[in-house]
């Protein structure tokens, strides 16, 4: 989720250029890449690759390219993993994938239906050779996603403005109850849908081969967590998927990949302290309205975006708590 407002220096300094060019999209057509340029892929393990998004808000200067995206390929297929938020960022990941192999793409996976996950989905419509292209997700993720397209696409036009142009919502058409396994031709992706966590409809790919786990932003490594379901159900679920070994983990926001479980060290800890804080403000009867300035402070410096979506995981989880 992006806010409409980007207050880092970066931003402030991008902001400043596109007023001075008289328009803010006058500046951004030329500095933007084209959907002929491909995102760079992080090779991870024979047939698997991610693209390690930086940490910044909806904008033109990244196009919609600011969440981790995921490839596997295997000897008959290959599946995507996230789109971007936009359908540039859409092409833009085909474009890369298409440097990578020459199998059709014949998954298309979104992790939950936040626009910086899925907006891309469109690129790859015809990305499926013979076959139509299948867009999967968590069981309860067309539903999340349909009450949200018209508040999604608008905000993508009025942010990226004439870079938006085609971005529009793709509905999954093959959806995840449980488990389900995809097999591409010599390895298996294991999909599974999980309780209400950073969302109400998180689902994880693990690649049995290479025993990679894509875990979508159920981990956020260096970008502050953002809570868009139950920090109870979050902090539950951190434990569950602790237990489990992996390879490697790819994190929703942060680098292409991470050890695990020591990449959810810091998620634990920032989780654990909004929690903490929340519960000492309702016990000692503080209203809602001092949250955001009440709430896991220590950890500002620890983040990236922070001032951005703090306040709100404050206030979310005051909404949570407050009745417990
Ligand atoms: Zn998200």
């Amino acid at each position: 989720m992006a806010p409409a407002f980007r207050l880092d220096r970066r931003a402030f300094l991008a902001c400043a250029a596109c007023a001075a060019a008289g328009t803010r999209f006058a500046a951004a057509e030329t500095t933007t890449a084209t959907a002929r340029d491909p995102l760079k892929l992080e090779k991870l393990a024979d047939g698997v690759f991610a693209f390690a998004a930086p940490y910044e808000l909806l904008a033109p200067e990244n196009g919609g390219a600011i969440c981790n995206l995921g490839l596997v390929v295997g000897s008959q297929a290959a599946a995507v993993i996230d789109t971007g938020n936009s359908v540039l960022t859409g092409q833009r990941m085909l474009e890369a994938v298409r440097r990578v192999t020459d199998r059709p793409v014949r998954y298309v996976i979104n992790t939950h239906m936040h626009p910086d996950h899925v907006l891309g989905n469109a690129a790859f419509r015809g990305a499926g050779g013979s076959e139509p292209v299948r867009f999967v997700a968590h069981r309860k993720m067309p539903r999340a996603l349909a009450v949200r397209t018209d508040t999604y696409t608008d905000q993508v036009r009025r942010l990226l403005g004439p870079l938006a142009e085609g971005t529009e919502v793709v509905l999954p058409d093959l959806l995840v109850e449980e488990r389900m396994s995809l097999d591409l031709g010599g390895r298996v992706l294991i999909l599974e849908s999980w309780p209400t966590a950073h969302t109400d409809n998180d689902l994880t790919v693990f690649d049995e081969a290479s025993g990679t786990w894509f875990l979508g932003d159920l981990l956020f490594v260096g970008h502050v967590p953002t809570l868009d379901g139950s920090l109870k159900g979050w902090l539950t679920l951190m434990e569950t998927l602790k237990a489990r070994g992996a390879a490697r983990v790819v994190p929703g926001h942060g680098p292409a990949s991470v050890a695990w479980p020591a990449a959810a060290g810091d998620e634990r800890r920032y989780l654990h302290l909004v929690e903490a804080d929340v519960r000492r403000l309702i016990a000692e009867g503080q209203p809602m309205s001092v949250a955001p300035d009440r709430v896991a402070q220590s950890e500002r410096e620890k983040w990236a975006l922070f001032d951005e979506f703090n306040p709100r995981n404050a206030i979310a989880a005051y909404h949570e708590y407050e009745w417990e």
